[in-house]
């Protein structure tokens, strides 16, 4: 069956790929604390103080995100997944998780691999027979197991749309093939992959077209009822169609801010709200959050997501950090290879020559700000250091961890980190000054690449500001 190329993404859009993994690792995350518990209030704010059922430590995610790393395992080398080998790794990993790291399992997903287990023949052959026969023994088969789990199937067919349908319907079926599922995993990518290649949320309403049609038209009146009522409307969000109206209403319903340096405010920050609605959903609350934070780390991408959750989400296999989410996801929407700097794998980057590339932010080791350089045609979004073990960059060519994109336009796109808000993001200069043809940019300070140190002249200390918006 023929596999679409994945698309050459651009600087930006390689930043919202980055964040789809990221997301709703975050989502996940600040859900745990909540899951079951009483529903917070509007005036509560959700905080990354782990618990739940794992339990869990602060900033551990749980089964949604641990699922998906089985997933993007597979996708991160390139696969068809909707292929028999790739359905077979993804079942395979699976039950490596669910006999090796499974800290919650959900149960009809434990009914099913349980059930594989003792079958013969391909692994997934197997799962997804016993899903078939979990669904055909219950009415109760359309829990929200695998829309957790499918941004990362989004990333793998950034191609073709409706080759991504097959796979979000394929992958959904190895645990819930009920129709109900398979259409909210096909909206919900649709949505993500829509957000990362045009950075708007039209995907999921778009996504109607992929599905049966004689469904379409329950779907578009579920997603009415999600844009016309609050993420807590809809109680029952273990079933995949409340989970998924919960988490469309928290994301449709926050209020983008508008962009206002001057009292810090950005669109951005739009993802660190919204997901705090979907939490405050209730109930399944790392289940909806973690839904709700796929789609919106597409949209803002990792630049977008508040660098203390960056740094604090960890989880299942050994320690995986943000670092490695970020890698498997861009590895993935890049077709499963890395350019030609080893750019994402990498741990060092070889930087060619070019001075003091970054330095070490003063209030956290994990943030970089660019040093004394020069203009030069290269990248560098979504500010992403492999935080507290990165040493600062050992000499004057080189630098550990800060990955780095290399700009398709002959600008130079560096970033900044605004303390204390700590929103990273990317600022695209042109000639030394603000191209004015980019939306969402932010007017800036004279560049302060002309200094090592930070903050950087002149005095008063200048407001800097990020475009975390874009
Ligand atoms: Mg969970």
């Amino acid at each position: 069956m023929p596999h679409a190329q994945q698309p050459r993404l651009n600087t930006w859009a390689t930043d919202r790929a980055a964040g789809v993994l990221l997301g709703a690792a975050v989502g996940d995350a600040l859900g745990v604390p909540y899951e079951f518990e009483a529903r917070l209030r509007d005036d509560q704010q959700p905080r990354m103080i782990g618990g739940g059922l794992g339990p869990y430590e602060p900033g551990e995610y749980s089964d949604d995100t641990q699922m998906q790393v089985c997933i993007a395992k597979v996708a991160a080398d390139g696969a068809d997944l909707r292929t028999a080998e790739a359905l077979d790794a993804i079942a395979a990993n699976f039950q490596g998780w669910l006999s090796g790291g499974a800290s919650d399992v959900g149960a009809q997903t434990r009914a099913v691999l349980g059930a594989a287990s003792r079958a013969s023949g391909a692994p997934g052959v197997a799962m997804l027979a016993a899903a078939r026969r979990f669904t055909a023994s219950t009415n109760r088969s359309a829990g929200n197991g695998s829309l957790m789990r499918t941004g990362i199937v989004a990333l793998s067919h950034l191609g073709d749309a409706a080759e991504m349908a097959e796979a979000a319907v394929a992958v959904s079926a190895l645990t819930h093939p009920d129709t109900d599922c398979a259409d909210a995993c096909v909206l919900w990518c649709s949505g993500i992959r829509t957000a990362v290649l045009h950075g708007t949320f039209d995907g999921v309403r778009a996504g109607l077209d992929l599905i049966p049609a004689e469904r379409r038209g329950v779907w578009a009146k579920r997603l009415d009822e999600a844009e016309a009522n609050p993420p807590h409307h809809f109680t029952n969000n273990g079933w995949v169609v409340h989970a998924l109206q919960a988490a469309w209403s928290a994301t449709i319903r926050t209020a983008v801010p508008e962009l206002s340096p001057a009292e810090n405010r950005f669109p951005a920050q739009h993802f660190g709200l919204a997901l705090e609605a979907a939490v405050r959903a209730g109930t399944d609350t790392d289940t909806v959050a973690a839904i709700a934070g796929a789609l919106l780390g597409a949209r803002w991408g990792c630049s977008g997501i508040p660098l203390e959750w960056q740094q604090a989400v960890h989880g299942w296999p050994g320690h995986t950090t943000g670092a490695d989410l970020v890698r498997l996801a861009v590895r993935t929407a890049r077709g499963g290879s890395d350019d030609a700097q080893g750019w994402p794998s990498a741990p060092r980057m070889s930087l060619g020559g070019h001075r003091s590339f970054a330095i070490p932010h003063p209030h956290d080791a994990g943030v970089g700000a660019p040093g004394r350089s020069t203009s030069r045609p290269w990248s560098r979004c979504a500010a992403w250091a492999r935080t507290r073990s990165c040493p600062a960059p050992t000499s004057s060519t080189s630098a550990c961890g800060w990955w780095t994109v290399r700009g398709r336009t002959p600008t130079s796109t560096t970033f900044w980190t605004r303390p204390p808000a700590r929103y990273c993001g990317c600022v695209r200069r042109a000639s030394g000054s603000c191209s004015t043809a980019l939306p969402g940019r932010v007017a800036l300070p004279p560049s302060p690449r002309s200094t090592a140190t930070w903050p950087p002249a002149p005095t008063p200390r200048p407001r800097w500001t990020t475009c975390a918006g874009y």
